[in-house]
């Protein structure tokens, strides 16, 4: 299927004239735009084209097939900005290598260090994918080919420019950008762009994905104090997160689950989410709470990304805090699987266990081989703790499905399905509307990506009525003029 791109809408004579004397900046909604992965967004200002984030999409096979055809403002790309290293926001970096592309790639020193564990990996695991469906014959297409290569991470890797969090940096004469802390995954970062305009300078401001302060390995964001005009996620725009408690529930499911001797499965975001549950899991532990059951953590990437939170640990707790969780973190009470072998013999094991692996909404990954085995079984039982986009397959199973297709397998599903709240390391409906009541100067035009029609169709009357402008939801593709550059 071929990606088709918007051409650019009729404008009025004074959109043309504006344009002509080369004052407006323009973004056009490459992703996340009504769904919630594939976030890209480009910006365009006096010649400069630039993007923000170059995310996978994940999902359904439409989505996904939009990871594979090269956008046609390709070739005006001269930087990406990147909000952080999960891979729904950098992991087709990789695949604009492959296309050839040579500009720099900034973010945060943080998120630097771990897009060489989250592209490697990504790289990895498209090949592995691949190989599996060769070796399985479930492709249609032969030989089944990976979206991009090792090759293709290492030299995007290469262009990766880590920046200091707050310190202006120049795109061109006309345009800078910075970085904010965003309290959603280490290293996640707010983007300001500041663009020179005939009248002085106009901010824009772009969430990236937004944390809610429910993590003890991040700080809160950092609050933005001035904006023209805010591109804000809106992912739990229509929820509210109860956080109070979490442990305790999460106590009550494993001890469940042990007592009928399940395995229980926790598809997790390999990133912010797995060192979240390895925190509250091992207080369990230790505080007996919790039996001994044995906790396996089924990734590849687990003990690099841990090196990278022990190396960045002034971004969270400098003091006695910060070694509990770091020792938290490190392997001992838990066993950490790196080889793909010694996952498949994992997955076959019938022991009662807790097995933490990705993806967490089961578009990929090694889990989807672990419940392979564990969802036709009674005793065993798949918990959820973030958010599951539209017809993933994690979705699916929340919705009560009673068989789920894997690797072209229908599998039936016996096992529990459960959902707990309180782990996500998105801000909720409450957290949005605080972090935009900060800013001293508020955004006078508010475009909504990264979240469900639904969702942000209410969320949007909620700041309309608060904020007195009414936001606008772009679809894909869609290009929006920022007003008054
Ligand atoms: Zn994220």
């Amino acid at each position: 299927m071929q990606r088709r791109w918007a051409r650019p809408e009729r404008r009025s004579d004074g959109e043309l004239d504006s344009i002509r004397k080369g004052r407006d900046m323009k973004l056009t909604f490459a992703g996340a735009a009504q769904t919630v992965t594939g976030s890209q967004t480009l910006f365009e200002h006096r010649g400069f084209a630039g993007l923000v984030d170059c995310g996978l999409y994940q999902g359904p096979k439409p989505l996904r097939l939009l990871n594979w055809t090269k956008p046609d403002f390709y070739d005006r790309v001269r930087a990406i900005l990147l909000s952080h290293a999960h891979i729904d926001h950098s992991g087709l970096l990789p695949r604009w290598a492959s296309w050839g592309y040579k500009g720099p790639v900034y973010c945060t020193k943080p998120t630097a260090d771990l897009l060489e564990v989250m592209l490697r990996d990504a790289a990895r695991l498209q090949e592995e994918d691949a190989r599996y469906a060769n070796r399985s014959r479930h492709s249609q297409h032969d030989p089944a080919l990976p979206l991009y290569t090792t090759e293709d991470a290492e030299a995007i890797l290469k262009r990766v420019v880590a920046v200091e969090l707050g310190q202006w940096q120049e795109l061109s004469p006309n345009l800078s950008f910075r970085f904010l802390r965003a309290g959603h995954i280490l290293g996640s970062a707010v983007i300001q762009l500041a663009a020179k305009t005939e009248s002085g300078s106009r901010l824009v401001t772009f969430s990236g994905d937004l944390g809610g302060g429910r993590s003890e390995l991040l700080r809160d964001p950092d609050p933005v104090l001035e904006t023209d005009a805010l591109v804000l996620e809106s992912t739990y725009g229509n929820r509210k997160i109860v956080s109070e408690g979490r442990e305790d529930r999460l106590a009550a499911v494993v001890n469940k689950v042990h007592a009928r001797q399940g395995t229980l499965v926790l598809p997790a975001f390999a990133l912010g989410r797995t060192q979240d549950l390895l925190l509250s899991l091992f207080r369990l532990w230790r505080d007996g709470k919790i039996p001994e059951v044995p906790v396996y953590l089924d990734s590849p990437m687990a003990t690099e990304v841990t090196e990278i939170y022990a190396k960045h640990r002034r971004e969270f707790w400098p003091d006695e805090r910060g070694d509990e969780i770091l020792h938290a973190l490190k392997s001992g009470w838990f066993k950490v699987i790196e080889s793909p072998d010694d996952s498949m013999f994992l997955c076959t094991s019938p022991e009662p266990k807790i097995v933490i692996s990705a993806s967490g909404m089961l578009q990929g990954g090694r889990v989807l081989h672990h419940l392979k085995q564990a969802l036709p079984k009674k005793q065993n039982a798949v918990l959820f703790v973030g958010f599951q986009g539209a017809q993933t397959k994690g979705r699916l199973l929340l919705d009560g499905l009673l068989s789920l297709r894997i690797h072209h397998q229908e599998i039936p599903v016996e096992a529990e399905v459960l959902y707990l709240d309180g782990f996500s390391a998105h801000a909720d409906q409450g957290d949005l509307l605080d972090w935009v009541r900060r800013f001293h100067r508020k955004p006078q035009q508010i475009l909504l990506n990264h979240g469900e029609i639904e969702g942000m169709q209410i969320f949007a009357q909620l700041i309309e009525q608060e904020f007195k402008v009414r936001p606008e939801l772009p679809k894909l593709n869609e290009q929006v003029m920022i007003q008054g550059t």
